[in-house]
């Protein structure tokens, strides 16, 4: 037969994930750190590499990785599961929590993973736009929860593309307020410095999202982990692919993360460029800089479409969020090394400028 009966209906409508990657001189479109793994820590990773065996399956908890982590957060290895990036344990929670019959409740505009997955497993989503300056519309949000019937929820916190941390006191409204399970993805966290950690004894319904994709420089690795209640990682081992995290990422990982520290030079000059970058945007009369917790700033520029072009044609590649629902004229740039960001914001400049006089 040369025919094939169409994929399931709910699927059909979808657009798969663009990270709209291309080449360019300057990569400040993917919120990556702008330093890759120190020298002596790839030394190290080689070294680790040279005596594993390709030919066996790997450990399919990553436990070796699961107890540091475990470890460093005062936590028993019940409570961590590391997989395939962030990306696959939001899948995973759309498997678990979410499915026909089940709602989600959506925070826009956020990281539009979390609404892909739940449209994909025929998952009901519920939004609730943020304010006009991004911040969490937190009265809505504890009304809608407190009708009932919300099976889960993620907040980005810092929230991609916006910036800004989710407030402290809302999140531990919002886990009494509610027996949905709450993720908190603290994907930024090492940038932010601020973590729900402390209150997992407390919340049984709290479950937190973490990555080694920018703080630790391993994007192109594909490594995440969640820390929650045993009882949620159970479920969440049930959905998962039984060797998602292959041998040479649990080596990788565990060399990078048994080594944290020497990524901390690095956070912190991400940080203080971040202050930087602001500084200088907020200078540009054309230009809206929104506040940051995070390693990107989101900015409003009028024609933001064509800015995005004009800087893409001087090799800087930046978000272009133009398009997307509550974003109208909004870019997003990653912050990067010191001299990345010097180039994207002297051709930013000449864009404008031309603009002026157009
Ligand atoms: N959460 C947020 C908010 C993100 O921005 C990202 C990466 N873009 C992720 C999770 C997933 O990251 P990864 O799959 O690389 O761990």
């Amino acid at each position: 037969m040369n025919n094939v009966r169409p994929s399931c209906e709910r699927i059909a409508p979808l657009v798969p994930y663009d990270p709209k990657y291309l080449p360019a001189e300057a990569y400040l479109s993917a919120n990556e750190n702008p330093q890759d793994v120190p020298e002596e820590v790839r030394r190290e990773i080689n070294r680790r590499l040279k005596a594993m065996s390709f030919n066996r399956y790997p450990d399919p908890l990553a436990n070796g990785l699961r107890d540091r982590i475990a470890e460093a957060n005062g936590l028993e290895r019940e409570c961590v599961l590391l997989g395939n990036g962030g990306d696959e344990l939001l899948f995973n929670i759309a498997l678990a929590w979410g499915g026909p019959g089940r709602t989600f409740l959506n925070l826009p505009p956020t990281f539009s993973v979390y609404e892909q997955n739940a449209r994909l497993t025929g998952t009901e989503i519920v939004n609730i736009p943020r304010r006009d300056d991004h911040s969490i519309d937190e009265e809505a949000v504890l009304a809608r929860v407190a009708e009932g019937g919300i099976d889960y929820l993620i907040v980005a916190s810092p929230n991609n593309p916006t910036g800004k941390l989710a407030s402290e006191e809302f999140l531990l409204a919002l886990l009494d307020a509610t027996d949905a399970l709450v993720m908190v993805d603290e994907a930024y966290f090492e940038f932010s410095r601020m973590t729900m950690r402390p209150y997992l004894a407390r919340h049984k319904n709290l479950v937190i999202l973490r990555t080694f994709s920018k703080a630790f420089s391993l994007a192109g690795v594909r490594l995440g982990y969640i820390l929650g209640d045993p009882a949620i990682v159970t479920e969440f081992i049930k959905v998962r692919q039984p060797y998602s995290v292959d041998a040479v990422s649990q080596i990788i990982a565990e060399t990078v993360y048994e080594n944290r520290a020497s990524f901390e030079r690095g956070i912190v000059s991400i940080i203080e460029e971040r202050a930087r970058l602001i500084e200088q945007l907020r200078k540009l009369p054309e230009v809206k800089a929104y506040p940051s917790d995070a390693n990107y700033i989101l900015f409003r520029a009028e024609g933001a479409g064509e800015v995005w072009r004009a800087l893409y044609d001087r090799g800087i590649l930046v978000r272009d969020f133009s398009a997307a629902e509550h974003l109208t004229d909004c870019l997003r740039v990653t912050v990067g090394s010191p001299e990345e960001n010097e180039r994207f914001l002297t051709a930013l400049k000449e864009v404008l400028i031309e603009r002026r006089k157009a």
